[in-house]
């Protein structure tokens, strides 16, 4: 029989259909494995498969980060205030993946409401990254990283507000795209920042990416901000890069990226030139300014979801007394601290007074960078940076620093703003952990950064995965 740990999600599909393991088996193997995790990585793990095999995904496992809704199963987005909440419904998302042959695998952990950079804010434990399990696997969506990296789930799906996607994907040395915003409907996920929030996939290789992506997309009657994507997704085949442009912008190429990170995005930018490539300086002046404008933005977008938390609708409840003092008790148990903070920020800045000093400035800083990035994409195909400034970090380094665990999102926040696509793939190692690149593209460029993602990644050759912890 074929290493199950050996193939990537596409393969496996491929091996099903070619009768080579059957479904049942390699479900079995994913469940196991799953199950004996010690890294952190999942909250809940399925029983069965549930699904039909022979469909395009072939019911190859999936795992679910925990902020997707899925009918009858716990869905709390590592948050106490969400225990024991079983939704009514599936996201869309997750929904459109069961009905192309992905069989869901388990729920994986995460930053309470995607709120984090280091899997560290869940209500249920931290998450180890499989390449050092003495450090994070970035967040918030840790636990679907480090499930592809560790080899406890052959594939993954997360999401990404301001790089909740990319950078762990980048710390745990797998592929993670963040699509066009719009292009996945956000139908049953929980909600952050509704603006910015969007579905991806998190995969060993670009194929894997390209194939989750390909069967999730497309404009859902319950997610009004969802769009049909105009072209139809097709898997990567590219081997060089000729005639493409590569943008490298200065501000998100220099400041506060450590030196073994930028090491690894020099040896990138000369293998782009190998693949025939071009490669050229564009200015993005005001990327600078992206994590101020959305740790206003986020926060503020994130004051009004999570007000439906108050113990009269979904999960646990505390207290006994009044009415308002169940709300407060409810809310003063249920949320971790950074969530409160959160909650705080952005109730402050869209307070009557305040609201156009804060919010709205925040609003045309967002503004000025999709300008940016347009004005960009006149001259350049794609822009090129690292995806994090540093390696993994160690637990606990930067727990009582939230500004510097802010900056983790220095170099993938501008791009959610943009509401542009971008992936991180990885590019080598830096003292024996991952470095990540990114791959922006305009908007519904997914196509185009499939490709050179793919070129890139034959070019690189990383071999990372799985490891375990
Ligand atoms: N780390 C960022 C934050 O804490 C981004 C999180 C995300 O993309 N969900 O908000």
């Amino acid at each position: 029989m074929t290493d199950p740990l050996s193939l990537t999600g596409a393969q496996a599909a491929d091996a099903i259909k070619a009768g080579e393991i059957s479904a049942a088996e390699l479900f079995d193997f994913y469940r196991d494995r799953a199950a004996g995790d010690k890294l952190g990585i999942y909250l809940w793990v399925a029983d069965s498969p549930g699904v039909a095999s022979g469909t395009p995904l072939a019911g190859v496992p999936l795992a679910v980060k925990d902020l997707f809704c899925i009918e009858g199963v716990p869905s709390t987005a590592a948050s106490r205030i969400l225990e024991g909440y079983r939704p009514p419904y599936t996201a869309t998302s997750v929904r459109r993946l069961v009905e192309s042959g992905a069989a869901v695998l388990g729920k994986t952990n995460m930053d309470e409401f995607a709120m984090g950079s280091s899997n560290e804010n869940s209500g249920y434990g931290p998450v180890r990254n499989p390449w050092d399990t003495d450090r994070v696997p970035g967040g918030s969506s840790g636990g679907s990283a480090a499930a592809v990296a560790a080899g406890v789930a052959p594939w993954a799906i997360g999401t990404d507000t301001g790089g909740s996607i990319r950078q762990p994907a980048a710390l745990c040395g797998v592929v993670g795209l963040k699509p066009t915003y719009g292009t996945v409907s956000r139908y049953g996920m929980i909600a952050f920042a509704s603006s910015l929030d969007q579905c991806g996939p998190l995969t060993r290789d670009v194929t894997d990416a390209a194939l989750l992506y390909r069967h999730m997309i497309g404009r859902d009657t319950c997610d009004s901000t969802s769009l049909e994507h105009p072209e139809s997704i097709a898997l990567p085949t590219a081997e060089g890069l000729d005639g493409i442009t590569f943008g490298v912008p200065p501000e998100l190429t220099s400041d506060g990226i450590e030196a073994g990170v930028r090491d690894v995005f020099e040896q990138t930018l000369r293998r782009v030139e190998e693949l025939g490539g071009n490669l050229e300086e564009v200015a993005l002046p005001h990327s600078g300014h992206g994590l101020a404008a959305y740790y206003v933005l986020a926060p503020a977008e994130a004051s009004a979801n999570l007000a439906r938390y108050d113990g009269v609708r979904y999960g646990s409840r505390a207290g006994n007394g009044d009415l308002v003092s169940m709300y407060e008790q409810t809310r003063h148990d249920g949320f971790g601290a950074e969530v409160k903070r959160r909650i705080m920020l952005g109730t402050y800045a869209l307070s009557s007074g305040y609201y156009e000093a804060y919010y709205g400035r925040a609003q045309r800083v967002r503004t000025k960078i999709a300008d940016d990035f347009r004005a960009a994409f006149e001259r350049v195909d794609m822009i090129l940076t690292p995806t994090s400034p540093t390696v993994a970090f160690r637990l606990g380094e930067r727990t009582d620093d939230p500004l510097s665990m802010y900056m983790s999102d220095a170099l993938t926040v501008p791009m959610s703003l943009a509401g542009i696509p971008a992936i991180s793939i990885p590019g080598g190692l830096s003292d024996g952990l991952p470095v990540g690149v990114q791959i922006a593209a305009p908007a519904f460029g997914e196509n185009r950064i499939l490709d050179a993602a793919h070129a890139l990644e034959r070019a690189i050759g990383f071999e990372g995965v799985p490891r375990d912890g």
